[in-house]
């Protein structure tokens, strides 16, 4: 039953012709695109000419001629239209982690007086490691960090808070939030927004601008494919960019990097949200990455999207597995994963591995299958479902070898 369907769903998916676009083995299903996205066709081929070209034959010289010093900027225009952003307010650089520093550090820059940012307890344990740590530096007599669970978030935005701190998508069990409502909610209160779109950027028709974002930070190495590494990126919102203050002041966020002076001086625009030298390597990997989403209509991604996630709730159902579901119920709660409870999902993951589907694992007992509308079919789903049926119910989970815990999971 499920086979006929998901060949009936992929008959009419429009994006079908897409999985073209990625250097995938056909005998593999992978399910972890969240995670780390596949390697998009192109993406080798770049690389290969910025070594062999640019910096083999080129050289230094590469800096100016391969334009290699503006890529930062080239690279956040590429981005941009993903975000729902005009041009001059998307910049490529570090990872989300250091870019969540010094955006929420700009933001509390811009309030006067003590700071309280809320966010969710359950938000990606970076975000909220950086959130303690700049506390820290700054003294809990500017900047006091509340966090509350999910859904008593939208209670919890009133006048006492001044930053709202938030993952779109979460990153363990796929639960999303309704970006536009609680950046509207909170502007009317008077306080800044700051998202933080790992998950969502590439799977979501984000509208940051219309929504009236202040800040965003996101992921390249997820579903933008950028590679293991990738940098990430930063949204600043124009009205702020001409007061905002980021404390990592390197020389690439200088207005003269050349003129190597003593004194700092805040280059205009997006590029102050520079520190330091960018990973070339990596950056032109994404940028070759993100022509996976040319001509793409992110309402069409989000469409399957859902599609995707409803039809594997429908086989896992069907299976009658002794699993509980961890995402929410409806598709318009979620992003591009569903998630489910098991006490041995660890080894359940390990063991659907060895069967050629790839999904991961979230401790303590999540085991998590992202789909990629860019490359998942569903008949992809329909034949992961079937092998997971099989690991569950002939137990093979349970062999001394999936048992061990390995560094990265
Ligand atoms: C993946 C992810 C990150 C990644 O941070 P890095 O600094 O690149 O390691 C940050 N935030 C969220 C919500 C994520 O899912």
């Amino acid at each position: 039953m499920s086979n006929l369907q998901a060949e009936a769903l992929d008959a009419a998916d429009p994006l079908r012709p897409v999985r073209e676009r990625f250097d995938l083995s056909p005998d593999l299903i992978y399910l972890d695109g969240n995670s780390l996205g596949p390697l998009p066709i192109g993406v080798s081929q770049a690389v290969q000419t910025t070594l062999d070209q640019d910096w083999q034959s080129g050289l230094v010289r590469s800096w100016n001629q391969a334009d290699w010093i503006d890529l930062p900027e080239r690279v956040g225009e590429q981005i941009a239209p993903l975000l729902g952003a005009a041009a001059g307010q998307v910049i490529c650089c570090d990872s989300t982690s250091v870019n969540l520093f010094k955006v929420l550090a700009a933001a509390v820059h811009l309030i006067d007086g003590p700071a309280t940012v809320l966010t969710e307890t359950g938000n990606f344990p970076s975000d909220l490691y950086i959130a303690d740590g700049l506390r820290q530096l700054m003294g809990s007599d500017r900047l006091t960090i509340r966090s509350v669970p999910g859904e008593q978030l939208f209670e919890a935005l009133d006048r006492s808070v001044s930053i709202l701190m938030l993952t779109h998508v979460n990153f363990r069990n796929g639960a999303l939030h309704d970006l536009r409502a609680f950046t509207q909610r909170a502007a009317s209160l008077g306080i800044l927004t700051i998202w933080d779109l790992s998950h969502s950027t590439g799977i979501i028709d984000l509208e940051l601008d219309d929504a009236g974002v202040d800040f965003a930070v996101g992921c390249g190495y997820k579903y933008l494919c950028g590679g293991p590494g990738a940098p990430g990126y930063v949204y600043v919102a124009h009205r702020h960019q001409k007061s905002a203050r980021q404390p990592l002041s390197g020389w690439m966020g200088h207005a003269e990097p050349f003129a190597f002076s003593p004194e700092f001086t805040s280059a205009q625009g997006m590029k102050q949200f520079l520190t330091g030298t960018p990973a070339i390597l990596s950056m032109v990997a994404l940028s070759a990455a993100l022509k996976i989403f040319d001509g793409i209509d992110l309402q069409a991604v989000r469409h399957k999207s859902r599609q995707l996630g409803d039809f594997w709730v429908s086989c896992m159902n069907e299976a009658h597995l002794p699993v509980r579901l961890a995402s929410p119920s409806d598709a318009s709660d979620r992003g591009a994963q569903v998630c489910y409870h098991h006490s041995e999902a660890y080894a359940v993951i390990q063991a659907l591995a060895d069967m050629q589907v790839l999904g991961d694992f979230r401790a303590p007992d999540v085991m998590r299958f992202g789909f990629h509308p860019l490359f998942t079919s569903f008949t992809d789903l329909a034949h992961a479902a079937s092998r997971l049926t099989e690991v569950i119910q002939l137990e093979s989970f349970k062999a001394e070898r999936y048992q061990a815990r390995k560094a990265v999971t």
